[in-house]
């Protein structure tokens, strides 16, 4: 059985990702569209459209076009769409990345996706050298100044009349038409590259088209549409797709402002909802236990937030509950994917412990993990989702890809769950290897593979425990050939990876269980995990 969800099918529009979002700017062009949280740096929509026309113009001075990707490594700030918008409406793809990465991740992700230009900030420009000299990039663009680098303020200062007309097929036209944009084919064409694991193995990049981004723009904000009267705190990182997607583009779309906060601090989160008065969180669940929680929330004035949404990983619906009560709003939840977005929920409009029903425009169905075959109302299996928004597929992936979707477009979500009648979703479990630590993901065997360098590891498995504040946190069985304290291990796999991927518990144990092919079962260790707490 196909499931559906309550909206009509919806028409997506077959042009460049930029127009799309910024379809409707100059209507409020007089709008704040984007400002950090101190207040320093801002956009209205007037002036977002023509900084996104002028670095777009400098870039395509430089040769950047279709076909050449731009790499943008930054946390979240109100220049960022500028860069992402600049880059897509020349035709480029951009590949985001995570500031918090190490620079052999980073240069795996740039090497991948082939980026000759990086965007970045004066406090990563300290690692651009080594990434440059690693890689094909030609040129480092900084937010601010350093050394041997370009600052951003020259590309904003582009002035495309003085360069003569701009190449393609693009005309110059005047400055209150829509978007200047170079022609995409826009359900061929890769706008983004995001970073997931999919549901095995190594983080992967996945590969976003205009349509398909325009198609989940489009889903959200059918599911959980904002007016433009409307601020949203923008903490959720613009390089994850709950970040980049559901808060920065559907937000913009839609005209409302968009307050952007580059770090989470609680003190400051809060800080930010009273000073800015924003009416709209988009929050992993950790914040929502924050928000539910802590007696910090007390000292301010919330009383501006009407809407909560959270993504990112499974929010408990008592937290979701206490939020509401506390701060006398409604919250909402979203389920879905780096590769394609699945359903959405009101609390106070859904059956307890469902993630909702399928947004716009998608058909998910539940099918038997064993033999594929497709499931009624309340059996158990994998989700399966189609839609205009799923990934087009890994980059230079096949295997991976060929795994991940199905010839009739289905793409595997590597959770489990069953739908009741309605087409209420209910996730049981995840099958897929993935931890969700703060909304972040932990791609467990990329851990083993650094626990199995220590000296005196003879074998090594890692999943994912249940936290309430984290969600889940990563923990190490492992079989030993010398006494090694947990700390040791916890030390030496700090020292090698990005600190949201840190071990955080390690049992040591007699052997590790596996299948007669040598994979691990997980889930016998999850079982024993909870034996032995
Ligand atoms: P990502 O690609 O980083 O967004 O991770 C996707 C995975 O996060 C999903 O396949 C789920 O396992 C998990 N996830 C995302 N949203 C939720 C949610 N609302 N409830 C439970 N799990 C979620």
């Amino acid at each position: 059985m196909i499931f559906t969800g309550p909206h009509p099918p919806t028409p997506v529009p077959d042009t460049s990702f930029s127009s799309f979002v910024l379809e409707h700017a100059r209507r409020h062009a007089d709008q704040v569209a984007l400002v950090d949280v101190k207040g320093e740096v801002s956009f209205t929509y007037g002036e977002l459209l023509a900084a996104v026309e002028r670095v777009a113009g400098a870039l395509r001075t430089r040769g950047f076009g279709p076909g050449d990707v731009l790499a943008l490594l930054a946390p979240n700030l109100p220049e960022y769409p500028v860069v992402f918008h600049a880059a897509a409406s020349a035709g480029g793809t951009v590949v985001v990345l995570n500031p918090l990465d190490t620079t052999p991740d980073l240069l795996a992700h740039l090497n991948g996706a082939g980026a000759v230009v990086l965007v970045t900030t004066e406090e990563q420009a300290a690692r651009a050298a080594e990434l440059v000299a690693g890689s094909k990039l030609r040129e480092v663009v900084v937010f601010g100044q350093a050394p041997g680098t370009t600052p951003f303020a020259e590309l904003l200062a582009h002035d495309d009349l003085a360069d003569g007309p701009a190449s393609g097929t693009l005309a110059p036209g005047p400055a209150t038409g829509p978007l200047r944009v170079t022609d995409v084919d826009a359900a061929g064409d890769v706008v983004a590259l995001l970073h997931s694991s999919g549901s095995t193995g190594r983080p992967k990049a996945v590969m976003l088209t205009h349509r398909n981004m325009s198609a989940n723009v489009l889903q959200t904000c059918t599911a959980t549409p904002l007016d433009e009267r409307e601020r949203v705190l923008a903490v959720a990182p613009f390089h994850h797709a709950f970040g980049l997607l559901m808060v920065m583009n559907s937000s913009l779309r839609q005209g409302a402002t968009v307050v952007t906060m580059p770090r989470f601090d609680p003190q400051a989160y809060l800080q930010a909802i009273q000073d800015h008065r924003i009416t709209r969180l988009y929050v992993v669940p950790t914040i929502a236990v924050l928000l539910a929680r802590s007696p910090l929330v007390d000292q301010f004035d919330l009383s501006s937030v009407r809407t909560i949404v959270s993504g990112g990983a499974a929010l408990d619906p008592r937290i979701a509950r206490i939020c509401e009560e506390r701060l006398g709003c409604r919250v909402g939840q979203g389920y879905g994917l780096t590769e394609g977005l699945v359903s959405f929920m009101q609390i106070d409009g859904s059956p307890a412990g469902s993630v909702g029903r399928a947004t716009p425009n998608i058909e998910f169905k539940i099918v038997d993990i064993t033999t594929g075959q497709a499931l009624g109302p309340g059996q158990e299996g994998e989700v399966l989702i189609r839609g205009p928004h799923v990934m087009k597929g890994y980059l230079d992936a096949p295997e991976a890809t060929r795994e991940a979707l199905e010839p009739d477009g289905f793409l595997h979500t590597g959770d489990l769950a069953r739908a009741d009648g309605d087409g209420e979703l209910f996730l049981v479990d995840r099958i897929k290897e993935l931890i969700k630590y703060k909304g972040q993901q932990v791609s467990p065997v990329e851990l083993e593979a650094v626990l199995m360098t220590h000296p005196k590891v003879t074998d090594a498995a890692v999943i994912g425990v249940p936290d309430e504040e984290a969600s889940e946190i990563p923990k190490a069985f492992l079989v030993v050939k010398e006494p090694v304290t947990a700390q040791e291990i916890i030390t030496f796999v700090a020292e090698r990876v990005a600190p949201y991927k840190k071990i955080r518990q390690v049992q040591f144990i007699d052997a590790i269980p596996r299948t007669p092919v040598g994979k691990t079962q997980r889930r016998a260790l999850k079982q024993h995990q909870d034996a032995t707490p």
